[in-house]
C-alpha cells in the first residue's frame, strides 16, 4: 500500500492528505477548486487533473466529499473511481454520507471485484491537522486490515463497528451527540449571561465537572466571543442531521431531541448562516430569547452584559466574527 489517491481536499481532507504524505504515502490529490491541491503539493504530494488521474495507479482511493451526492458521482459516475481504478484498488470513502451510499458503493465494488469501506471521522479540523481523528469503519476484516496503515496515519481511535454502512451509522450516532451538545452549551451560555453572570468563569468550572465535553472543552470560547469560523459548517450539520432522522425512521427508533435538534440547526442555516461554523447555534438560543435586537444581547434585553456578551456591530468579520444582526440576514 505505498500510492493513495485522494479526492476532495478541503477543510478536512487537505490536513489528511498532509499527514498521509508525512506517513510516507505517495499521495496524488485531486478536488474542484483548481488551486485546491497546492497546498498538497507544497507538502510533497502529487497533484491529479481528474478524479480519473487521481484514481489511476492508486494502491487506494480516498474520497472526502461533502455529501452523499458528490461521492456518488465521483465513486459511481461514467468518468468516476470505479470506472478507472486499477483491479485491486482499496476504495475508502471518509466523508459523512447515508449508510444506504456507503452500501450501493461496496456493491458496486464488488461488481467490479473490488474491496471498499465506509470509514467517517470525527475529531473536526484540529483532529485532521494532529492526525488524531476518530475513525468508525464499516466493510470487511479483510478490507480493514489492508487500510489500517493508513488510518493510523490519520487517527488514534481506530475501530472496526461492523459491515459496509456501519461506519456511516456509528458517524450519524456522533452527530447527533454532538448537535445536541453544542445546543445545551449554546443554552448554558445564553442562560448565564442573561442572569448577570459571568459565562467565562462558568464555562470553566462547567468543564471540570459532570457538564465537561469535549465539545465544551473545543467550542465554547468561540462560540462564547461569538467567532464563527469554520470548523464544521452548519450546512454540513444540516445534512448529518437528515441522515440521523432517516436513519431514525429505517430503524422504528423515536429521536424526539435529535429532531428538536435538527430544527433549530435548520433554523440557523435558513437565517443565511449556513456557512458558518455549527457554534452558531447560540444566535438561534438568542433570537429565541427576543436577546438578538441588541448589540450581543445585552443588559437591554435584561440582562447584565458579560465577558463574551458579543458586542460585536458588524456581521462578518474575516475571523468569522457575526454580529446579533447576522441571524436576520
Ligand atoms: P469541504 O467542503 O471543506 O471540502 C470538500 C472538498 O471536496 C472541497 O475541497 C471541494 O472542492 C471538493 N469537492 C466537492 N465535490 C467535488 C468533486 N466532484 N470532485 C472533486 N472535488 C470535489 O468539506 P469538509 O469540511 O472537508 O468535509 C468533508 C466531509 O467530511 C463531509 O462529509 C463532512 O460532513 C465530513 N466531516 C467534516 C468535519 C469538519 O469538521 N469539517 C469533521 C468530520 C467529518
Amino acid at each position: 500500500m505505498r500510492t493513495i489517491g485522494f479526492i476532495g481536499l478541503g477543510v478536512m481532507g487537505a490536513p489528511m492528505a498532509d499527514n498521509l504524505v508525512k506517513a510516507g504515502f505517495d499521495v496524488v490529490g485531486h478536488t474542484r477548486r483548481p488551486d485546491g491541491a497546492d497546498r498538497l503539493v507544497a507538502a510533497g504530494g502529487r497533484r491529479a487533473g481528474s478524479v480519473a488521474e487521481a484514481a489511476r495507479g492508486a494502491d487506494a482511493v480516498i474520497t472526502m466529499l461533502p455529501d452523499s451526492p458528490d461521492v456518488e458521482a465521483v465513486v459511481l459516475g461514467a468518468d468516476g473511481v470505479l470506472t478507472h481504478c486499477d483491479p485491486g484498488t482499496l476504495i475508502i470513502d471518509m466523508s459523512t454520507v447515508r449508510p444506504q451510499t456507503a452500501r450501493a458503493l461496496a456493491a458496486a465494488a464488488l461488481d467490479r471485484g473490488l474491496e471498499s469501506l465506509d470509514a467517517p471521522v470525527s475529531g473536526g479540523e484540529q483532529g485532521a491537522i494532529d492526525a488524531v481523528l476518530s475513525i468508525m469503519v464499516g466493510g470487511t476484516a479483510e478490507a480493514f486490515a489492508r487500510a489500517r496503515p493508513i488510518f493510523e496515519a490519520l487517527g488514534t481511535t481506530i475501530v472496526h463497528v461492523g459491515p459496509a454502512g456501519a461506519g456511516q451509522l456509528v458517524k450519524a450516532a456522533n452527530q447527533l451527540v454532538v448537535a445536541g451538545t453544542i445546543e445545551l452549551v449554546a443554552e448554558a451560555i445564553v442562560l448565564m449571561e442573561a442572569s448577570g453572570v459571568d459565562p467565562a468563569l462558568g464555562l470553566e468550572v462547567l468543564g471540570g465537572g459532570l457538564a465537561g465535553s469535549t465539545v465544551l472543552a473545543r467550542k465554547g470560547t468561540a462560540m462564547r466571543e461569538r467567532r464563527f469560523k469554520p470548523g464544521f459548517r452548519v450546512d454540513l450539520h444540516h445534512k448529518d442531521l437528515g441522515i440521523v432522522l432517516d436513519a431514525a425512521r429505517t430503524a422504528a427508533v423515536t429521536l424526539p431531541a435529535g429532531e428538536l435538534v435538527a430544527q433549530l440547526m435548520d433554523a440557523v442555516r435558513r437565517s443565511g448562516n449556513g456557512h458558518l461554523d455549527h457554534g452558531v447555534l447560540i444566535r438561534g438560543v438568542e433570537h429565541l430569547s427576543g436577546r438578538d435586537k441588541t448589540a450581543g444581547g445585552s443588559a437591554a434585553a435584561g440582562g447584565s452584559a458579560t465577558a463574551g456578551g458579543g458586542a460585536a456591530a458588524g456581521r462578518e468579520d474575516a475571523s468569522g466574527r457575526v454580529s446579533a444582526s447576522g441571524w436576520e440576514r
